[in-house]
């Protein structure tokens, strides 16, 4: 979030400082907000402000709007604990740290079935942010590769994707100065398609994205019918357009519960993949990876050496130091957990996912847009005609106050008059949280019957909510 100054001189006591009613015993002067305090003060004092304020914060267990992970077994968190202190970029100093890297990197590359001929390459990131914007650039030095081999001008770059991706993709065409061209949705079709994808091709195009699990409904777009038009137009046009999929969620789903599906490296034009260590990766927020299916697909101009046990390794970051403890509980899960308890996991989400959207859809005024059968992710509607007296906005407040934190949202432009609520399940969102849940939603539909005045009709007058 980007902050601002707050003016003191317009501010009165009260707002300028802490005054915790708690720490009477050991805290006798105020302690002011905005400012560094001119003393120091007790250990558990300052944890206890600290504790106490961010009480106020959601409950992270009861939070079905996040994708990233909100539970780890005590093991993890002891592991996690004990290499805080370790710096993922001094790759001399903690050596292990980096072997352990490269080990993930290996298993993914595998996970994603990089092609046994060529040789996979990748690294972690802070996210899939970072791994989008490091796909990406890729992409782009590429590109400039190939429009200059055949002597033609590079400075109109553009990158096919639909109106769904993450916000992470129209920050790289923003800060990367590429045209971002995107396929809107229709009515019924929340993704992109081949044809959309083809339609917005030209020789200036520096790759294409699809998504395996939109934020929007949780679906996978069709990579492989992508990949098979674009082979299709890269013969006849004799470009070479390529695929980035951003698997934030379905790189850690695909490969457990939908084996056959073809989505990754397996396609020929798939040359880079994006996923989440921190979402259903299941490890604590602050980790991604950024794989490509051979080290030819990563420009050499990206890639920066660092000191490493007297020699130089490669590495390919925008940041510099991060926590190394992430990449560890990454590396504790795959241990862990292996191919049985990943899809085991997945699986269980997966249940309560479409046992929940079933159990909705069943309660009358809903419909639901998705029903978790991808990634276990779902978002659900007002059924069409249904004149009801509220809106999915009131409903996502309404379970507010009970502490479930369900989003509520309008889809892009062009389907703005659908408005829908969507659940994540995670682990630790057990089938016996899910009744919990219903529980809730059938106590805020009998408020709304008692209530008989149209909240809706007010909404829907100021011309921004439909549902
Ligand atoms: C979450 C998400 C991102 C961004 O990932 P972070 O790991 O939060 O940086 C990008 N794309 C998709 C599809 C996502 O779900």
């Amino acid at each position: 979030m980007l902050h601002h100054r707050h003016d003191l001189s317009k501010m009165n006591e009260e707002e300028r400082m802490i005054s915790p009613t708690f720490g009477s015993r050991e805290l006798r002067e105020p302690v002011p907000r905005y400012k560094l305090p001119p003393g120091e003060m007790r250990a558990r004092s300052a944890y206890q402000i600290v504790h106490d304020e961010l009480m106020l914060d959601g409950n992270a267990r009861l939070n079905l709007a996040t994708f990233v992970t909100t539970w780890m077994e005590p093991e993890a968190r002891q592991l996690m604990s004990e290499t805080f202190d370790k710096n993922m970029i001094d790759k001399d100093e903690y050596p292990q740290t980096a072997e352990i890297e490269m080990r993930c990197v290996n298993i993914l590359s595998h996970l994603f079935h990089a092609p046994e001929a060529g040789q996979a390459c990748g690294c972690s990131t802070t996210g899939s942010s970072e791994a989008a914007m490091l796909g990406g650039m890729a992409f782009k030095w590429k590109w400039k590769e190939r429009m200059r081999a055949r002597g033609k001008p590079t400075d109109r770059p553009n990158m096919v994707m639909g109106v769904d991706v993450q916000v992470c993709w129209e920050k790289f065409c923003r800060y990367w100065e590429i045209e971002p061209r995107l396929i809107p949705m229709e009515k019924g079709r929340y993704c992109i398609n081949a044809d959309e994808v083809i339609k917005r091709c030209d020789e200036n195009t520096i790759g294409v994205v699809a998504i395996m699990g939109t934020t929007f409904t949780g679906e996978y777009e069709p990579v492989k019918e992508i990949n098979d038009a674009l082979d299709k137009y890269n013969a006849k046009t004799g470009y070479a357009i390529p695929i980035h999929v951003d698997g934030a969620s379905g790189g850690f789903i695909a490969p457990f519960l939908q084996p056959k599906l073809d989505w990754d490296f397996r396609l020929k034009w798939v040359k880079s993949i994006n996923v989440s260590g921190h979402k259903y990766g299941l490890v604590y927020p602050g980790v991604g990876w950024a794989i490509w299916r051979d080290t030819a697909e990563l420009p050499d101009d990206l890639v920066f050496k660092v000191n490493y046990l007297g020699g130089d390794m490669p590495t390919f970051a925008l940041n510099f130091s991060r926590p190394g403890n992430q990449i560890v509980a990454q590396y504790y899960n795959f241990l862990r957990l292996g191919h049985d308890g990943y899809r085991r996991i997945q699986q269980a989400c997966q249940e309560v996912a479409t046992y929940l959207s079933g159990k909705l859809e069943k309660m009358g005024p809903f419909e639901c847009v998705t029903r978790g059968t991808d990634i276990p992710v779902f978002a659900f509607k007002l059924k069409d005609g249904a004149q009801p007296n509220f809106s999915v906005f009131d409903l996502s407040e309404m379970l507010r106050h009970r502490g479930w934190l369900v989003p509520a949202y309008t889809m892009p432009e062009n389907c703005t008059d659908l408005a829908v609520l969507r659940i994540v399940v995670k682990e630790g969102f057990s089938r016996d949280m899910a009744n919990l849940l219903l529980e809730d939603v059938g106590r805020a539909l009998k408020h709304f019957e008692g209530q008989g005045v149209s909240r809706v009709a007010k909404k829907s007058s100021t011309g921004k909510v439909r549902c």
